[in-house]
């Protein structure tokens, strides 16, 4: 028996739930809509998977505390074995859905989320759950159809909402990583909460920027999609 994580993950207890709606907001990028199963925290994960057979993987819950449904957001990896699955749901279809859980939890106080890529999901729900005031979100991305709920954070952070771009220029974009942008500013706040969330490899380069200009580890959370 696997005891690690896998093990963990493979053995959480699934119920189906219908999918509700299924949007692809760019290209190879969704939001899936499902029943809700239980009540959750802003910044936690469910396990998902379309058929018991196949180990479930993780998702952040990207919608709010106070909606009636369960909403994901997920990038299809052409090589992966679920997310070419999740991609051909229909409305109607039942999904295999875990309880809520995770420790990667938003609060009132003020903080600075930072994500790559789909890693904004729980800021998301963080918004949507009413934990959007002090706040500072940085989402790094390569390409400027990245952003992904540009609209809704452009609206909610106003200048506090940083796109930082490796391969493309355009208006309001800062262009490079956004180890860049955190490396080109010196001050950072006191006092502030840091959320890192997205793959290994930016949460580990982020950390360490921010640990070498003073923050203190107990400042930093960290979700890692591995
Ligand atoms: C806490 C947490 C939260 C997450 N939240 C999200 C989220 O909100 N949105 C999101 O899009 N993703 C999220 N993820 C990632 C997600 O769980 C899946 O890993 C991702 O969607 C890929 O699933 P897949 O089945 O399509 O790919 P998989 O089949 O799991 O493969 C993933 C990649 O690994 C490669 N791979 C597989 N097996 C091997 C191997 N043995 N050796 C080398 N390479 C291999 C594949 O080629 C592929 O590129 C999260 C992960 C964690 C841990």
């Amino acid at each position: 028996m696997d005891n690690g994580l896998s093990g963990f993950i493979s053995r959480l207890p699934l119920k189906p739930r219908p999918l509700l709606n299924k949007q692809e907001i760019k290209p190879g990028v969704y939001v899936l809509r499902f029943e809700r199963n239980h009540d959750f925290l802003p910044g936690q994960v469910v396990g998902i998977t379309t058929d018991q057979s196949i180990a479930p993987r993780l998702y952040s819950i990207c919608s709010g505390t106070n909606e009636d449904w369960i909403e994901i957001l997920f990038n299809v990896k052409e090589d992966g074995i679920l997310t070419p699955l999740l991609a051909q749901l229909e409305i109607g279809d039942l999904v295999e859905v875990s309880r809520p859980f995770g420790a990667f939890l938003g609060d009132e106080k003020p903080a600075w989320w930072i994500a790559a890529g789909t890693g904004v999901a729980p800021y998301r729900s963080m918004l949507r759950s009413g934990l959007g005031n002090n706040k500072k979100l940085i989402h790094g991305g390569r390409t400027s159809d990245s952003f992904y709920f540009d609209t809704e954070m452009k609206e909610a952070f106003g200048q506090d909402y940083i796109r930082c771009c490796s391969q493309e220029s355009g208006e309001g974009l800062y262009h490079g990583r956004l180890t860049n942008w955190l490396r080109d500013h010196n001050e950072l706040p006191k006092n502030h909460m840091f959320y890192l969330c997205g793959s290994a490899e930016m949460v580990v380069e982020v950390r360490d920027i921010l640990i070498s200009k003073g923050v203190v580890i107990e400042q930093v959370m960290s979700e890692i999609y591995f």
